[in-house]
């Protein structure tokens, strides 16, 4: 009985509390409307930190055991970059950690000369980190554990040193006329004026080779238009 007794004292306490609620609802003037929404961030200013560390994981099947650096001396780098679309969208860049700063310097600069670019992508986007299927889809990417074809050596980009930039519209081009990737014959006519086409001296391309990198287009043989290193 004792418990059914506390039932109802239970009852009229909640009872008073709801009618309390209710008479504080009515008593209660209106909120205030809701404060004005604070403007959109601008670039460069995100919360995230522009420079992460990765683990082997975030890396998936672009490092792998045998690979020339750690996962603990490369970086994620998130840049903000302008697309062919005209807006300005973030990307993702995984490079040596040593260059990470003058990445976000350099990106950042891309973003100012409104240099456009069609997609930053980390190239385990792609099945098998594939160069080749990264390149057809103009990716940009950095970070890649492999060889320079054919030589046995290990590429820049294996190291996290060298950055491929829309890498259709600036194609490989050996010796020999082979070129990368196979669907960038339209690109090799390097007087082509189309945006995103690099040229000796843009000023694109000083933003790189002005921090000391070195561009594969001042090269001899082989002609590496979208290739940058340090
Ligand atoms: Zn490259």
């Amino acid at each position: 009985m004792a418990s059914a007794l506390s039932s109802v004292g239970a009852w009229r306490i909640a009872a008073l509390a709801v009618t309390s609620v209710v008479l504080a609802q009515c008593s209660t003037p209106p909120p205030p409307p809701p404060a004005a929404t604070s403007p959109p961030s601008v670039t460069g200013t995100s919360p995230t930190p522009a420079i992460q560390p990765v683990s082997t994981a975030d890396l998936g099947p672009s490092w792998h055991p045998g690979c020339p650096i750690d996962p603990h001396d490369l970086r994620r780098v998130d840049v903000d970059y302008l697309g062919f679309d005209g807006s300005t969208h973030r990307g993702a860049l995984i490079v040596n950690e040593e260059l990470a700063p003058d990445v976000v310097a350099i990106f950042d600069q891309l973003l100012h000369l409104r240099y456009p670019i069609a997609k930053i992508r980390t190239v385990d986007t792609y099945p098998n980190a594939d160069d080749e299927l990264s390149m057809e889809d103009n990716n940009t990417s950095a970070f890649n554990c492999r060889d320079i074809p054919g030589t046995g050596r290990w590429s820049q980009h294996a190291y996290g040193g060298a950055i491929d930039l829309n890498p259709l519209l600036n194609p490989y081009l050996d010796r020999a006329g082979a070129f990368q990737p196979d669907n960038a014959a339209p690109y090799l006519d390097r007087n082509r004026s189309d945006p995103g086409v690099l040229h000796t001296e843009d000023a694109a391309v000083r933003a790189f080779t002005d921090r000391g990198w070195r561009w594969g287009g001042d090269w001899r043989t082989p002609k590496d238009y979208q290739h940058f290193e340090r």
